[in-house]
């Protein structure tokens, strides 16, 4: 395999190119042929006649491109406005086709069934590569139809994108097809000793504590912890929503776990009532960190990469890059991350506005986000380059902004265990670890008033009120520290009891030695049963010092539209029954 890269600069040069390769052509095997043409600008025309020029001198020769917004040649960003990469497969084996369907809402169903299909149909077929338009369209449900594909094809590739992040229109094109705005092109690749291997790579992240997304409409960010989503960016990182908003908030995308992996996403706007404009569609319900990115952490990170990528010995790399990457560095930065891998083979590519590839069987959307897909024709050869960044930044030691980063995360992260072990104690009874009396009533009066809101539709709450018979007398007899022990046993009798019933029941301690169980969606029947059993396996249980024990046990279920206080009180009366119509037993009311 061998890839040629070269700027379109004018006609003469981009002939003589062609001829160069066409020459190359005499004494090299070639199988197959495929051009790679990115612009960053949207000027169709010129585009229309650079390909007619490649179709006229290679006609055998495939292509596809895109809009974009920065192409990379030679593993850095290139400033002439169209770069031309020409990959030539040398194995007889190896095929390639390319593929353009248009892409809407309404065909998007069909784009994915038809390439579904093609695949089936070519059994040859490894890896496919997707230039996109995406501007506009949600591309969850996409990603999720093509996920389908068989398992072992890998899937990469990038969403079209202009120079100007503002920009909708981009469009993307290929052999025998127009540039078209609302359009995918699908370049298949395969063969038996062809090899690809995709990675990715960040390097933000996660800062801070943890934000739940409450609230989200595709790619609209509305809320988090029931906030406008704004306000966490203007209280923790004091960025205001000026014509500055994208640069700043860049450095802070919100990471999230999706289809197990990290995924980020950055906001582009903030609207007036505070939600913000994401990158591409985000999650509603999930857990995010604001995320940070600091030149030192994503070069450590791109080393990593590199190494794996260099283990599988490329022949040719190609990049997909977020164009928010190359904002973050700026046009000079931007080599730093993307031109180490020029040393391991060939890298060309471009900025986009969402790279796209697969974990496992999952296609995902990244944002942020570096994708490096390498190939390889025949065997491994053993002769790795061994990588590694010559950047004297990573000489020294962490940047200091790392290690702030770090010692934020790690702080938030004690302040959220404490936080959470306060929640807990502040809902827990100390002797028995049952639920204390604030919460248990919380939880009887969420149950009825669920349950009176729609009668129809959920089943009535019981409650089960137990008490000691006779507990003065252990405490008396056997000192307060038996009565301690006879209480926690008891305790453990009734969860252990109440887990062998289905359904979410809670147990709290209502008082002294008295008792209360909220099942919330039992029959009645089953009620009565767990009731008794659990006076049965308290009365059976032997105590050392003290002997046996029994309870007394009330048991009563909602009615519709009644008080709580009147449930409750209701419950009561069946066990004042209980232990006046002589302790040990059950009374349902
Ligand atoms: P009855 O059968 O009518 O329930 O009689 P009883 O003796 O159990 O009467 P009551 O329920 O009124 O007695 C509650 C006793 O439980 C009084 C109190 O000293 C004791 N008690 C309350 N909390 C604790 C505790 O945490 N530990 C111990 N050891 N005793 C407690
Ligand atoms: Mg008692
Ligand atoms: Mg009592």
């Amino acid at each position: 395999m061998k890839q040629i890269q070269f700027e379109y600069i004018d006609d003469a040069s981009l002939r003589q190119e062609l001829n160069r390769i066409d020459k190359w052509k005499l004494n090299h095997r070639v199988s197959s042929m495929l051009f790679h043409v990115f612009a960053d600008n949207l000027e169709a025309e010129k585009i229309r006649h650079v390909c007619s020029l490649i179709e006229f001198a290679l006609p055998e020769a495939l292509y596809s491109g895109c809009t974009t917004s920065g192409n990379v040649m030679d593993g850095r960003l290139n400033m002439s406005h169209i770069t031309i990469t020409c990959t030539i497969f040398d194995d007889p084996d190896t095929k390639v086709e390319v593929v353009q369907m248009p892409l809407t809402e309404e065909t998007e169903p069909m784009v994915s069934s038809q390439i579904k299909q093609m695949v089936e149909e070519r059994p040859w077929v490894k890896a496919i590569e997707m230039l996109v338009t995406i501007r506009g369209l949600s591309m969850t449900k996409f990603c999720e139809d093509l996920s389908e594909i068989n398992e072992d094809i890998k899937l990469f590739g990038g969403g079209a994108f202009s120079d100007d992040l503002n920009e909708v229109s981009s469009f993307v094109f290929s052999s025998g097809h127009d540039c078209s705005e609302h359009a995918v092109v699908f370049t298949l690749f395969g063969g038996d000793r062809l090899s690809v291997y995709s990675e990715w790579v960040t390097g933000w992240r996660p800062l801070g504590r943890k934000l739940k997304i409450t609230k989200a409409d595709h790619a609209v960010l509305q809320e988090l912890d029931n906030k406008p989503a704004y306000d966490i960016y203007y209280k923790y990182l004091n960025i205001r929503n000026d014509e500055e908003f994208f640069k700043h908030t860049l450095e802070f995308p919100f990471i999230y776990e999706h289809n197990g992996i990290d995924i980020l996403r950055a906001p582009t706007a903030c609207n007036e009532d505070g939600s913000l404009v994401m990158t591409a569609d985000i999650e509603e319900g999930v857990e995010a960190y604001m995320a940070y990115g600091d030149p030192w952490t994503i070069l450590e990170q791109v080393n990593e990469t590199g190494l794996k990528l260099s283990r599988f010995e490329p022949q040719s790399i190609f990049l997909y890059s977020c164009a928010a990457r190359r904002t973050f560095w700026g046009n000079e930065g931007s080599n730093r991350e993307t031109s180490p891998f020029q040393d391991i083979a060939p890298t060309s590519g471009f900025y986009t506005s969402g790279e796209f590839m697969r974990t496992g069987k999952n296609l995902n959307q990244h944002n942020v986000t570096l994708l490096v897909t390498a190939m390889r024709e025949g065997p491994l050869t053993g002769n790795m380059h061994n990588f590694r960044i010559k950047d004297h930044s990573l000489d020294g030691q962490a940047s200091l902004v790392n290690r702030l980063a770090n010692f934020v995360h790690a702080a938030t992260e004690e302040l959220e265990s404490t936080i959470a072990m306060l929640e807990l104690s502040s809902i827990t009874d100390g002797l028995t670890k049952l639920y204390n009396r604030t919460e248990i009533q919380h939880r009887i009066t969420a149950a009825n008033t669920r349950y009176s809101e729609s009668p129809d539709s959920v089943k009535a709450p019981s409650l089960i009120m137990l008490d000691i018979d006779d507990f003065k007398k252990v405490n008396d007899t056997y000192g307060h520290h038996e009565g301690d022990v006879v209480i926690r046993r008891i305790s453990d009798i009734m969860r252990e009891q109440c887990a062998a019933v289905s359904g979410d029941i809670s147990i709290g301690r209502w008082g002294g030695e008295e008792f209360m169980i909220l099942v919330p969606s039992a029959d009645k029947d089953t009620v009565k049963n767990l009731a008794e059993s659990l006076r049965e396996a308290f009365k059976k249980e032997v105590f050392e010092v003290s002997g046996n024990h029994t309870v007394s046990v009330g048991v009563t279920t909602a009615l519709p539209g009644e008080h709580v206080d009147v449930f409750c009180m209701r419950a009561d009366d069946a066990l004042y029954e209980a232990k006046g119509s002589g302790k040990d037993r059950v009374v349902i009311k």
